[in-house]
């Protein structure tokens, strides 16, 4: 999430760094958070904001400006930790008159709506898939070992193996078995292209 954009700040992010982890130390919550930004200062025992916020009966999520409040009402509810030291943090990497946009120019918000997007469209990738590729590793190498390297050949899950290169693909109803017109136009350049080979 701490991608720099085109004009990021690489000094900046740097330091703010630095001053977080003269702060903060190597110091967790008793919940396992030890981001920085999601700790509190100078609590001692280290506490996180959600825990904080959960301890006091308050909520535990933030309404984030996705494009920042000076470019467009719009708000999400985000987990207060994540807030602070994910989404707040990419802000802090946008060129500053992007994010606070003092004249309120009508470019300047669209550009902060396309990077409050995109910022928290990778987020959400994080969230909600970059666990599953792990998941997905780890569950083929645990069936190869149950099973054998080729666990799913003979089950349902046969249809959804990738194609050997050069494979025509499986097609239940062999009238429709032809290889498209566009198949065969790129069959016919690869054999014009080694009969030139051949003739060079
Ligand atoms: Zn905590």
């Amino acid at each position: 999430m701490l991608k720099k954009g085109p004009q990021g700040d690489l000094s900046a992010a740097y330091v703010r760094k630095a001053i977080d982890e003269r702060w903060t130390g190597d110091r967790k919550c008793a919940c396992g958070e030890d981001r920085p930004k999601a700790l509190i200062r100078k609590s001692d025992p280290a506490e996180c904001h959600k825990c904080r916020r959960k301890r006091k009966g308050k909520t535990v999520f933030d309404n984030h400006h996705p494009a920042g409040d000076a470019n467009n009402p719009t708000t999400t509810p985000i987990p207060v930790n994540d807030h602070r030291a994910v989404l707040n943090v990419a802000q802090y990497d946008w060129p500053q008159q992007t994010l606070e946009n003092p004249d309120s120019s009508p470019l300047l918000a669209r550009a902060a709506c396309i990077r409050g997007y995109l910022d928290t469209n990778e987020y959400l990738m994080d969230k909600l898939l970059r666990e599953d590729l792990e998941f997905l590793e780890k569950l083929n190498e645990f069936l190869n070992s149950k099973l054998g390297p080729k666990w799913w050949v003979g089950t349902p899950l046969e249809r959804f193996a990738p194609k050997q290169q050069g494979q025509l693909p499986d097609n239940p109803n062999p009238t429709n078995n032809l290889p498209s017109e566009d198949a065969k136009s790129d069959n016919d350049v690869s054999v014009r292209n080694s009969d030139e080979k051949l003739a060079a």
